[in-house]
């Protein structure tokens, strides 16, 4: 799987607790004491049909202002680095901050789909005044979560989901040509498919646990990779 999805943040903002919610395990640790060390964190994440793997990059909690704004750079370029959508989380509570503004011009400058979180809206109905402060970040319009009570966490996903790849259903398969070899009996079809195949070098035949005839040939050469049944 190479859909990867970081999250990225100030500490206590709670994407250890979002990360928790999205893959449905408490696999990262929730601390409200920063300065903890810890390491990234992993978790397969399924939403509409889409795998992904989701990271939260508050492995290690920076412990002084100075510390969270370096620390925060360096999660931002991992996640630039090794994410096909990035959710920046921030926190309704603490409104924005400069370290926010800081990471929010980095992701932007990226190129890279940044999705933007606010986090701790706990209460259902309308969105406080102090919502629409995040609009200010300019990654476009922010969406509303409550990572503890799992508010608006459908919205998010859905929000992820339109940047990554619509899913491949027959997987490999579809990365190759299909070419169809047709014509009347004995006029040589099958010899002619030998002859392709066994002048290529790079020949995969009924790769294994794939559910498919034995009969379907694969060849890659330096025209691409078909395949033929
Ligand atoms: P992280 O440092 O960004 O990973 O933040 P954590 O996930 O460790 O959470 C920090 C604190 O915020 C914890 O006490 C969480 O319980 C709390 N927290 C996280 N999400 C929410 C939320 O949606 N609402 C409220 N009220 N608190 C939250
Ligand atoms: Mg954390």
């Amino acid at each position: 799987m190479n859909n990867v999805v970081a999250i990225v943040g100030r500490p206590n903002v709670g994407k250890s607790t979002l990360f928790n919610k999205l893959t449905g395990e408490r696999t990262a640790i929730v601390d409200d004491t920063p300065g903890v060390t810890r390491d990234r964190i992993y978790g397969e994440c399924e939403w509409c049909g889409k795998k992904f793997m989701l990271v939260d990059t508050g492995g290690i909690e920076p412990y002084s202002d100075d510390i969270i704004l370096s620390q925060m750079r360096r999660q931002a370029e991992l996640a630039i680095d090794s994410a096909e959508v990035i959710i920046l989380v921030t926190d309704l509570r603490s409104g924005v901050v400069a370290t926010d503004m800081d990471v929010a011009a980095m992701l932007q400058k990226s190129g890279k789909p940044i999705v933007l979180c606010v986090n701790k809206c706990d209460t259902i109905g309308e969105l406080p005044a102090d919502f629409y402060e995040f609009y200010n970040l300019g990654l476009g319009d922010p969406i509303a979560v409550s990572s503890v009570h799992g508010l608006g966490t459908g919205d998010l996903l859905d929000e992820v989901c339109k940047y990554l790849p619509a899913e491949d259903e027959n997987g490999e398969e579809n990365e190759y040509i299909k070419v169809a070899v047709i014509g009347k009996p004995n006029v040589g079809k099958s010899s002619l498919v030998n002859a392709v195949l066994g002048e290529e070098r790079m020949i995969v035949s009924s790769i294994a646990g794939t559910t498919r005839d034995a009969t379907d040939s694969y060849v890659e050469n330096e025209f691409g990779k078909f395949m033929t049944r």
